[in-house]
């Protein structure tokens, strides 16, 4: 049984292809997206595997659903790329990998926002320099500082955990909490977060209703001065609105691992070209921004735990059995 495997970089064959040894499923691996004009290479193939920046708007799904495709695995939590509506429609079974080590992608929120306040990054290359000078490097205690966590699912939680154990004292924003939330931390409504937070932590999915949330409005409403984490989706911040806090330091450092404009960059070495996003381009000269290409999940742990569960959620789908990652399931067709 084929299943057409795009964006997929040497770590995902590697870890995909112990997870399907055994299985009847064939995978062909593909480093292109896929879009409307790669899909064809899903042809023949009974399911494809896809990631964070493939598109699986209504026109490829049902291009998909042409070739004979039935099954759509997402290697991910956010499925904000798919048109799930139109995979109902089409009778595209599709599933996700919902919880795949949250600790990973919080534990990457505290690399970003540790590096960031104590300037490591940088003191890392005036050492090997030879400079000891410490202008520049100047960082607050986090111990008593406090964080808000906007969303506070499992990585918003898991993030939570980490700074209360730092001694931060921890604020969390969800129309939903996790009921867990209210033993690590006070949950307050988003405006009394963006006021009382030093540090301010996206970790709520991107939804028409989020997009943008973080935006010229809701950025005056922060606490002068603070810094904003973003390692969930770069939709979910106004960038624009963003590069102009920065510049009037408003916003006092910004560290992302996503981005608005992410499809076209990461993921792939641009290193001998002139990338053409002047946004980007903005954001790398501020000394207080520091950006990684979505690493946030790309731990050993994580990664074999999205194969596995990818390889659950293919055997669950194809052979008709209850699948509990199914965002839609074979038989919902609308
Ligand atoms: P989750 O579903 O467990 O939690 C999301 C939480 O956000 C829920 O509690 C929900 O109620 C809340 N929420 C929804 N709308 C909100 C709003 N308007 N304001 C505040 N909270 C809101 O998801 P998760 O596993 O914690 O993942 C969170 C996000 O992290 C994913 O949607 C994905 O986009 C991102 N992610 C990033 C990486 C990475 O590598 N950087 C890896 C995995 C996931």
């Amino acid at each position: 049984m084929r299943v057409t495997v795009f964006s997929a970089q040497s770590f995902d064959q590697r870890f995909l292809d112990a997870a399907l040894a055994e299985t009847p499923f064939e995978p062909v691996y593909h480093p292109v997206a896929l879009s409307l004009q790669t899909v064809a290479l899903a042809e023949h193939a009974r399911a494809v595997c896809v990631f964070v920046n493939d598109v699986l708007d209504a026109p490829v799904l049902e291009a998909l659903h042409g070739f004979g495709v039935q099954i759509v695995v997402l290697r991910c939590a956010g499925y904000n790329q798919v048109d799930l509506d139109a995979a109902r429609r089409l009778g595209l079974a599709v599933a996700r990998v919902p919880g795949y080590s949250p600790q990973a992608v919080a534990e990457h929120t505290l690399a970003l926002v540790m590096t960031l306040n104590r300037h490591t990054h940088r003191a890392f290359n005036r050492v090997r320099e030879g400079n000891f000078n410490l202008d520049g490097l100047l960082g607050v205690t986090l111990h008593g500082r406090t964080v808000g966590v906007v969303g506070t699912g499992r990585i918003g939680l898991a993030t939570a955990r980490i700074f209360a154990g730092m001694g931060c004292r921890v604020l969390g924003y969800d129309p939903a909490p996790a009921p867990a939330f209210e033993a690590v931390g006070e949950l307050v409504d988003f405006d009394t977060l963006l006021a009382r937070a030093d540090i301010v932590s996206l970790h709520c999915p991107l939804a028409d209703a989020t997009h943008h949330l973080i935006n010229a409005a809701t950025l005056a409403r922060m606490k002068p001065g603070a810094m904003l984490v973003n390692t969930s989706r770069g939709g979910l911040i106004d960038t624009r609105a963003v590069i102009e806090a920065l510049r009037t330091h408003r916003l006092g450092a910004l560290a992302i691992d996503v981005y608005e404009q992410e499809s076209e960059l990461f993921f792939r070495d641009h290193s001998q070209e002139i990338i053409n996003d002047d946004m980007f381009a903005r954001l790398a000269m501020f000394p207080n921004v520091l950006m990684t290409g979505h690493q946030g999940f790309f731990t050993e742990e994580a990664l074999d735990e999205i194969a596995r569960t990818t390889r659950d959620n293919l055997l669950a789908l194809s052979q008709g059995h209850d699948c509990a990652n199914a965002l839609v399931r074979p038989g919902d067709r609308a």
